[in-house]
This record gives structure tokens, C-alpha cells and sequence, in this order.
């Protein structure tokens, strides 16, 4: 029987509030898009989920087509609610997405109304819930109305299906007219989840401070860049790494010797401030208020300690950033 670490709770400041909303969201956020799925050991994912929440970690963050298979990732973590964590559940911000290729025809991906909505009653359905407390659009849909997809995550929120409505993947312009369109529908834009790290900045020039502006919250998913900004791939590729056992993201050829030497340096620099790179890279993200939340994946339990340890260490000198920002140039 999993009873939950009395201490989860002990630092306040481990919450930041997302955007002006009622709604806090821990630092580090657990993803469950890799090591979850149908193939991957249930021991392990049951473990690093509780991990997470005995650290504090309130956030899980999946979607419809998180596997493989697709939805598997969903009924893995439906099974930890029904074994373990269900009696928390007041005390969790679940959230999954529609947007990516769910099932065959026509309405089986993108933006409509029928596929969100459908989406949405099988991702509750796959972990047992009776709503998630936040639905996003996972990606903008070119072809169908605005109008129509700001409208099902609207009646999503209106039935009672999810607490919140949110985005992922939206440029600044679209982000703008979505955010308008739920408004005027009654149900603010809570959350935008973009890609950000050292790696891949669009989110600087513009979105961010959209955000701001909308007073929209941040999550950021793939801090580390998936694994490459950290220790993992120092020695080679291991076999138990991403690169290594699950390529269809990131393949040992994206870790190049220019890369390595890169982060090797930021190693040093976080190594300087009695940091892992991981923790640096996490805390790095963090440096913006305007970001509520690194949305990390783990391999392990020992990760997500790890990931959560960035937090005691987030301020930078500006010798520290501009030193970061010579290593990124180089
Ligand atoms: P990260 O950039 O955090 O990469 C996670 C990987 O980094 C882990 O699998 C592990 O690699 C490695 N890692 C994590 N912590 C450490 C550590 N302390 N030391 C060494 N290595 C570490 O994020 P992901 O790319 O996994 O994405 C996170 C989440 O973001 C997803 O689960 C999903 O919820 C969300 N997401 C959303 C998308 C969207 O379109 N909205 C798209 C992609 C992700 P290894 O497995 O090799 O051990």
C-alpha cells in the first residue's frame, strides 16, 4: 500500500502560479511520453510516478498518442491512479492533449471538433478519470477554424471533462486569437506548452512575453533536450538511454562531437556551481518568471531527484549567463 512522504509539501516555494490564474503548478513537471508505454516495465513507471509525487511534484503531463502503442501511456498511468494515487486526486493537475494521429480517417487527428471532443472521452476513459484538469490543443491545425477548435476545448471545460483549456505548440499571432476566442467563450486560456531549452530558443523573441502579457501560464516541455543536455551521452550512447533503445526521436547520429564539446563545457559551468548539467539546463528554464513550470521525462526514479534538486540553486550571475551564452555561440 503506497503511503506518500509527509514532507512533499515542505517547500512552498517549489509552486509558481500559472500566469494570473488560480492555479499553481510545481517547478518541475513529470512527463509521461517516453518509458511508459506499453513495452516499458510497469515496476519502473509505477516508481518514478510516485517518486515524483513523494518530491512534491503535482504535474503529470500526458497525451492521447503517448505510448507506443498509442494511449498506452494513458493506461499505465491510469492503472498507478486506480492502485496507488487515485485517493490523491485531488491533490494532482492531470492533463492530456489531441492533436497528433490517434486513429485512421479523417477524424482521427488535428483540430476538429469530432476529433477532440472523441479524443478526450478515450483519454478519460484509459485512466479511469471522470474529468483531467487540463485539455490542450496539442498542435495548431491549419485547415480547420479557430473558432471550431477554441470552441471544443470551451465545451470541454463547460461539460465538466476538464477544469482547463490549453495550448501547445501555437506561434505568438495564433496563440493571441485562440487566447481572445476562449475568452469570449468564458473559458480563459490557461496554460501554453511549447519546446524550450539551451537548444531551442523560439519561445525568446515573442511568445514568452505574450504570454505574460495574456497573463498565460508556461510550461516547457523537453528542458533537457530530450537527454542531451546532460551527462548521459558522455561515454557513448547507452543501450538504456533514449538514443539507445527508443531512436524515433533522437538518434545517436543528433549527438554530434560539436554538441558533445558544448556540453561538456556547460558540465563544467555546472559542475561550478555544485550542479549536475541536468540541474543547470532545468534551472537555466526556470530563470524566466513568465516559465511556471520545466516539464521533464525521466528513465528513472533517481532522475526525478535529481531534476528536482535544480530548484535549490536557480539564480544565475551574469557572468554565468553570458559565459553560457559564449559556449551556446561557439
Ligand atoms: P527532457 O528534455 O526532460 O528529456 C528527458 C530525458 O532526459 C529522460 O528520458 C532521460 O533520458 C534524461 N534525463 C532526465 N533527467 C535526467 C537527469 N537528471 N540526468 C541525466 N539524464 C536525465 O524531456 P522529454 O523530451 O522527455 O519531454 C518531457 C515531457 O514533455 C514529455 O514527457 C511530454 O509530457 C512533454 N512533451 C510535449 C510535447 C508537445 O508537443 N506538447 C512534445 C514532447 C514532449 P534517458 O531516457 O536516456 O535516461
Amino acid at each position: 500500500m503506497y503511503s506518500p512522504a509527509p514532507s512533499r509539501y515542505d517547500s512552498p516555494d517549489f509552486y509558481r502560479r500559472c500566469g494570473r490564474s488560480g492555479i499553481k503548478l510545481p517547478l518541475i513537471s513529470l512527463g509521461l511520453w517516453h518509458n511508459f508505454g506499453a513495452h516499458d516495465p510497469y515496476e519502473n513507471a509505477r516508481a518514478i510516478v510516485l517518486r515524483a509525487f513523494d518530491l512534491g511534484i503535482t504535474h503529470f503531463d500526458l497525451a492521447n498518442n503517448y505510448g507506443p502503442m498509442e494511449g498506452s501511456a494513458e493506461t499505465t498511468f491510469g492503472r498507478i491512479l486506480r492502485e496507488d494515487l487515485g485517493q490523491y486526486r485531488d491533490e494532482l493537475i492531470i492533463t492530456t492533449k489531441a492533436g497528433y494521429l490517434m486513429w485512421p480517417g479523417p477524424y482521427g487527428e488535428w483540430g476538429s471538433r469530432k476529433y477532440l471532443l472523441a479524443s478526450l472521452d478515450q483519454s478519460l476513459k484509459r485512466m479511469g478519470l471522470d474529468y483531467v484538469d487540463i485539455f490542450y490543443s496539442h498542435r495548431p491545425d491549419p485547415e480547420t477554424p479557430l473558432e471550431e477548435t477554441m470552441g471544443a476545448l470551451a465545451h470541454a471545460v463547460r461539460s465538466g471533462k476538464a477544469l482547463y483549456a490549453g495550448l501547445s505548440n501555437y506561434r505568438p499571432a495564433e496563440t493571441l486569437r485562440a487566447a481572445k476566442l476562449l475568452r469570449e467563450m468564458g473559458t480563459p486560456c490557461l496554460i501554453h506548452q511549447p519546446r524550450y531549452s539551451m537548444l531551442d530558443r523560439w519561445i525568446e523573441p515573442e511568445l514568452l512575453g505574450t504570454l505574460e502579457k495574456e497573463g498565460i501560464g508556461c510550461v516547457v516541455f523537453s528542458p533537457l533536450a530530450k537527454g542531451l543536455l546532460t551527462d548521459r551521452y558522455f561515454k557513448g550512447v547507452p543501450a538504456d538511454s533514449r538514443a539507445g533503445h527508443d531512436p524515433r526521436f533522437l538518434k545517436p547520429e543528433d549527438i554530434t562531437d560539436k554538441l558533445l564539446g558544448q556540453t561538456k563545457k556547460l558540465n563544467e559551468l555546472a559542475q561550478a556551481r555544485s550542479q549536475s548539467l541536468a540541474q543547470m539546463s532545468l534551472a537555466w528554464v526556470l530563470r524566466h518568471k513568465t516559465v511556471t513550470s520545466a516539464l521533464i521525462g525521466a528513465s528513472r526514479p533517481s532522475q526525478v531527484d535529481d531534476c528536482v534538486g535544480a530548484t535549490k540553486n536557480l539564480k544565475f550571475s551574469a557572468v554565468e549567463l553570458a559565459e553560457i551564452e559564449k559556449i551556446l555561440a561557439g
